[in-house]
C-alpha cells in the first residue's frame, strides 16, 4: 500500500505495542476497500500520553486505537465518553471529530456479537476473571438481560466491586462465586474464560469441573493464541458449542474502524488477516 500526501492514519497506541494484531486486520480492510488510509502501532511511554491525546485534535489522523497500559489514562482528556466506556472506566477507541475527541469501549459489542445466536435471556452465565476484559463480558451479558451471572475471580475483592457497581446500574442480583466452589453450580448455559489462563507463554490454564458443561453450554475462551485452549478442548469432548478470543477480536476492531469510517467494515477478510497471522 503505497502511503502519500494523502493518506489517513489510524493508530493504536499502548507500551509494548509490537504484539498488537490490529494494524494486520485494519490495514488488510484498507486495502481490501481501496481506502487511502494506512494504520501503525505506536508506542507510548505512559508519561507522555496526556501530550499525545491532547496534540490529536490538531491533527487529521483518522482514529486511535487504545490498549493496555493507557484505556484508562486517556479519559481525562477526552471530552466525551460512550455509555461503555463510562462505565468500564476504559476507552479503546478514540474518534477525532473536528475539535472533539469521543472515547469509546467496543470490547462489549465485540462480545455481543460472540452471543448471536444464544438466547441470553434465558441463559445462566458464568464468568471467569473480573479484569478489563472480564468487564467488557459481564456488560454485555447484563445488558442483553442474562438471567443468572456468576463471577469468580482470584482477587475476590475487584470481582466484588465488579458486582456491586452491575447491581447498581442494571439493578440486579448477580453472585460472587468462589473458584473452589464453582462445581456446585451445575450446568451453565454461557461460561467465558476472562483471564490469561491457556494462553501462549503462560505456563497455567483453566481447570473448571465438567460438571458446569453440558450439550446446552456455549465455552467461550477469550484467549485467542492458541486458536483451541484446554479448556476449549474439554468442553468440545462435552459436546458443548465452543468459540475461541478470535471473533470478540475481529469484531472490536470492526467496530473501531466503523466509527471512524462510517463505512461497513469487510469483517471476512479481516478476520482471515488475524487468522493468517496468528
Ligand atoms: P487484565 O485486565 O489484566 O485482567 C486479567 C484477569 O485475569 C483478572 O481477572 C485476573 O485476576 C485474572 N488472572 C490473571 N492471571 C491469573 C492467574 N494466574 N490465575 C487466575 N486468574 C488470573 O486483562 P484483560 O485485558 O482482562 O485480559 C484477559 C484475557 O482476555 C487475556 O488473555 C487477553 O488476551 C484476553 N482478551 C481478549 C480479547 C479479545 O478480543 N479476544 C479482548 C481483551 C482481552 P486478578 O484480578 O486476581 O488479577
Amino acid at each position: 500500500m503505497e502511503i502519500k500526501g494523502s493518506t489517513r492514519i489510524a493508530i493504536v497506541i499502548g507500551h509494548p505495542i509490537k504484539h498488537s494484531m490490529s494494524p494486520v486486520m485494519h490495514n488488510r480492510a484498507f486495502r481490501y476497500l481501496g481506502m487511502d488510509c494506512s494504520y501503525i502501532a505506536l508506542d507510548i511511554q505512559p508519561e507522555g500520553i496526556g501530550h499525545f491525546i491532547k496534540g490529536l485534535r490538531y491533527t487529521n489522523i483518522l482514529g486511535v486505537n487504545v490498549t493496555i497500559p493507557h484505556k484508562s489514562a486517556v479519559i481525562p482528556y477526552l471530552d466525551e465518553l460512550s455509555e461503555e466506556a463510562k462505565f468500564l472506566k476504559a476507552v479503546n477507541t478514540i474518534k477525532i471529530n473536528g475539535y472533539k475527541l469521543i472515547g469509546y469501549n467496543t470490547d462489549v459489542y465485540g462480545f455481543e456479537k460472540c452471543l448471536e445466536g444464544i438466547d441470553v435471556a434465558s441463559s445462566s452465565a458464568l464468568l471467569i476473571g473480573a479484569g478489563g476484559a472480564g468487564k467488557a463480558v459481564a456488560y454485555a451479558l447484563c445488558k442483553l438481560n442474562v438471567e443468572r451471572l456468576f463471577i469468580t475471580n482470584r482477587t475476590e475483592e475487584r470481582a466484588k466491586d465488579l458486582i456491586k457497581s452491575l447491581n447498581d446500574l442494571f439493578r440486579r442480583d448477580i453472585n460472587f462465586i468462589p473458584f473452589g466452589k464453582l462445581e456446585s453450580l451445575g450446568m451453565i448455559d454461557i461460561i467465558v474464560n476472562a483471564t490469561p489462563l491457556g494462553m501462549e507463554g503462560i505456563k497455567e490454564e483453566l481447570n473448571i469441573s465438567s460438571s458446569l458443561i453440558g450439550k446446552e453450554t456455549t465455552a467461550i475462551d477469550l484467549v485467542y493464541n492458541p486458536p483451541k485452549t484446554k479448556f476449549l478442548k474439554m468442553a468440545e469432548s462435552l459436546r458443548a458449542r465452543t468459540l475461541n478470543g478470535i471473533k470478540m477480536l475481529v469484531y472490536q476492531g470492526a467496530e473501531s474502524f466503523k466509527i471512524w469510517t462510517g463505512i461497513e467494515p469487510p469483517i471476512e477478510i479481516m478476520e482471515e488477516a488475524i487468522k493468517e497471522y496468528l
